[in-house]
């Protein structure tokens, strides 16, 4: 039986344009999980993890589950029933967080900022001042295209004894995530944003302040599967490894595969090239009409989020958009549901062919003429050459 998935382009908030090289790999044999070929190819992905998180942390690993997988796995690890957590809630992902952190029986603190704008660091940290045992903040709110700037937290959280645990799902590599100097204990991301590799895995790392949490709980992790210190047998080569769960070995293949990629560009020119993508992707849509909801300076660049003009219909344009031309953009969820496009800006998504795909096709959907949109996108990008 074979199977023939249609030819798209995705241009929405996940998961992205995954390069052939990828997908290359992740046809390649099976081996098994203790292989010798394997456990090298185990040592260069968590350091290649390592280098994009900004950490020297050891314990450095994909989680063997999607990004939310990967924030079932930190608040399991590194919250304890009645901790009192503060979390941050400006978009879904914040409401995520905040409902997990109420299932794993945390005192949830919620500070809040409403759709589209950045936490006020100010009420964080004054949030944190009353005393924490962790704060758990999204660094890229991708349903609002919001980045949360993470300077200074590090600092309040450490000073009042609190683990400050972020979602970077979003940002790894589409903008700097420096998880060390930023004070940041541990974090998780997903395969599927700017890694460009299939959804299926999440990178994570927890640095000794994290561990040091994990190894004086009073109680055992309460998921087997997600409990680090036995993952980290498996993981962590000193002492040999030990069989915990079967390594989904070709999705690993895949992930070391998209992060060879991501080196072989480096991380400072991969940010710029997603900056650049963002703002000439935002200078594009501005001339049909499509506004950017972040403001300057709290903007998400690998996830653009703009207002629908009245009059657009949000569920038509984006059905057309894929039938007739191949490419998905994402709607919008809770407040912006109808009135917001999320426009993914998501590794090879980043570039201006797929770009001009959508710029073009959009404005024909919108009865525009998409001459000027195109230009502002060609202008965007020359206008601060690599
Ligand atoms: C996509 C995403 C997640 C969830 O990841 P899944 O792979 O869909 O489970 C979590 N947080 C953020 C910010 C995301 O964008």
């Amino acid at each position: 039986v074979s199977f023939e998935p249609p030819p798209r382009l995705l241009l929405a908030s996940g998961p992205s344009p995954v390069p052939q090289r990828v997908l290359d790999a992740l046809a390649q044999p099976t081996v098994g999980h203790l292989d010798p070929f394997f456990v090298a190819l185990m040592e260069e992905t968590a350091e290649l993890l390592r280098t994009a998180f900004g950490t020297s942390n050891a314990a450095t690993l994909p989680v063997s589950a999607t990004g939310s997988g990967g924030m079932d796995a930190l608040l399991v690890n590194f919250v304890e029933p009645g901790d009192r957590v503060v979390v941050g809630v400006n978009g879904l992902f914040g409401e995520r967080l905040a409902d997990a952190l109420g299932r794993a029986d945390a005192e949830v603190v919620r500070v809040e900022a409403e759709w589209g704008r950045a936490l006020d660091r100010d009420d964080l940290i004054a949030a944190v001042e009353q005393g924490a045992d962790a704060v758990c903040v999204v660094h890229g709110e991708t349903s609002t295209g919001v980045c949360q700037p993470m300077d200074g937290l590090g600092d309040a959280c450490h000073d009042a004894g609190a683990l400050l645990l972020v979602d970077c799902v979003t940002s790894l590599t589409g903008q700097p995530v420096l998880l060390d100097e930023w004070g940041v204990d541990a974090a998780f991301s997903g395969s599927q944003k700017c890694l460009n590799a299939p959804p299926g895995l999440a990178p994570f790392t927890a640095g000794e302040r994290a561990l040091e949490k994990l190894r004086t709980r009073k109680s055992k992790p309460r998921s087997w599967f997600f409990d680090l210190s036995l993952v980290l047998g498996y993981w962590d080569g000193e002492g040999g490894r030990v069989y915990h769960h079967t390594a989904p070995i070709n999705m690993i293949y895949a992930l070391a595969e998209a992060l060879r990629i991501v080196d072989e560009e480096g991380l400072d020119a991969r940010w710029e090239r997603h900056r650049r993508a963002h703002e000439a992707l935002r200078a594009a849509l501005a001339e049909l009409g499509l506004e950017r909801v972040a403001r300057e300076g709290e903007e998400l660049w690998p996830l653009l989020a703009v207002r629908i003009p009245g009059g657009v219909d949000d569920a038509a344009i984006r059905g057309a958009l894929l039938t007739e031309h191949g490419i998905e953009i994402a709607g919008a969820l809770g407040p912006f549901t109808g009135k917001v496009w999320r426009v993914g800006v998501m590794g090879e998504g980043a570039r201006p062919d797929p770009q001009e795909r959508l710029v073009s096709a959009l404005a024909e959907l919108m009865g525009r003429d998409s001459k000027p949109a195109v230009e502002a996108l060609a202008e965007g990008w020359a206008a601060t050459p690599a």
